[in-house]
């Protein structure tokens, strides 16, 4: 038997769970001390961010609404201007990983505290991953002040997240899990972290995509996303993070669901490199086969299943295959450029084979 030896550095995590949580957060301010808060969302979410607000009373120093996918440079800017005028000395955010993101990037450059509150399943709640985006790149990196002093999570918050982002959204979560279990040399403990969240996120999200307001399956899947967020925050990425970056970042693909797409094709990438950790995937999901279960997952939860349906053009894939080979990506199976090219190519097609 193979020795066990592994390093494991737990993230600064804090985190409630359960219905109507939110509605302690006043309690939680006074106990951490902080009398200025500022309230961040998105324009969609604006109407939740003012009764959150509401709720603050005095304590509420104001709300920024402009938080926008992929974290822009100029919404910092707004965002950093909102702070200076308002005096906030924390923040807490309202919505999904656009939200979330924007009180990472004011923690890192302005050392300004938040309190998470999500709303999706992305997860990015329990990790220390920040991501802003200038002049058309994502820049990405690591820092331990951007993991929220407290996480919220109340599942009654989700009821209304729309199935078609709910889906996509959910399997975002578990490609963060299936590749801290599909790695060389799993770490045991996220690993674990990772097999637990793969296994409810498959046995509830179909349910949340069928029956929105089944309450228990939508705690079930705010869960999941919290565990696979767990297993990010402490572990690694590969080729999957490597082809959503390009994709996000330089073709402007939705995150969720460029996440979802690719998965199943990642997955089969892997596969022959580590047979134990597609074999613990598979059986997380109740399936025979690691590639195929998160591909026939895909389909029960509405997910599009082809780079094509999110507008990559044929002549597109060999710039995204150069891209992601232009610097060394650590992963299970050799990285290169015609096994990327041909990754991406079942992708665009839609075909798990060969
Ligand atoms: P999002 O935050 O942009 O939300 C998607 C849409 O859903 C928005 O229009 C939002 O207003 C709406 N919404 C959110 N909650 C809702 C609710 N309960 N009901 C109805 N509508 C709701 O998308 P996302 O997929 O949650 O996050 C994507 C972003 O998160 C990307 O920028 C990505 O880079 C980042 N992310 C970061 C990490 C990390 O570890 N740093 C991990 C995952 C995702």
């Amino acid at each position: 038997m193979e020795s066990l030896e592994f390093e494991f550095h737990a993230l600064p995590w804090n985190v409630v769970f359960g219905n109507k949580a939110s509605r302690r957060l006043p309690h939680f301010i006074n106990q951490l001390g902080f009398k200025k808060v500022l309230v961040i969302s998105t324009p969609g979410q604006a109407e939740r961010a003012q009764v959150i607000a509401a709720s603050l009373g005095d304590l509420c120093a104001g709300t920024f609404t402009g938080a926008r996918m992929h974290v822009p440079a100029d919404t910092v800017g707004q965002a950093l201007e909102k702070v200076k005028q308002t005096g906030a000395d924390c923040s807490v955010t309202i919505g999904g990983g656009s939200t979330t993101g924007l009180g990472k990037i004011l923690a890192l450059k302005a050392d300004l505290p938040f309190i998470a509150i999500p709303t999706t399943y992305a997860g990015s709640e329990m990790t220390n991953i920040w991501g802003m985006t200038e002049g058309g790149k994502k820049q990405t990196g690591r820092d331990t002040k951007v993991v929220p002093l407290l996480t919220i999570y109340d599942p009654e918050l989700t009821l209304d997240l729309p199935p078609p982002i709910a889906g996509p959204s959910g399997i975002n979560a578990m490609a963060q899990a299936v590749v801290n279990v599909m790695t060389e040399k799993p770490n045991p403990i996220i690993a674990a972290l990772a097999e637990d969240a793969i296994r409810v996120l498959a046995a509830n999200l179909p349910i949340v995509v069928k029956e929105p307001h089944n309450g228990q399956a939508r705690a079930r899947v705010l869960y999941g996303a919290c565990l696979a967020g767990a297993a990010l925050g402490s572990g690694v990425t590969g080729i999957h993070h490597r082809l959503c970056h390009v994709l996000g970042g330089g073709f402007d693909t939705p995150h969720a669901d460029t996440h979802a797409i690719l998965l199943p094709y990642t997955v089969a990438f892997n596969s022959g490199a580590v047979p134990d950790g597609a074999g613990r995937v598979a059986a997380a999901l109740n399936a025979e086969d690691a590639a195929r279960g998160v591909f026939d997952l895909l389909k029960a939860t509405g997910c599009k299943t082809s780079l094509q349906q999110i507008g990559i053009k044929a002549s597109d894939l060999d710039d995204i295959a150069a891209r992601a080979v232009q610097t060394p990506c650590a992963n299970p199976r050799p990285v290169t450029l015609d096994g990327v090219r041909q990754l991406l190519q079942n992708a665009f097609e839609g075909s798990l084979s060969p």
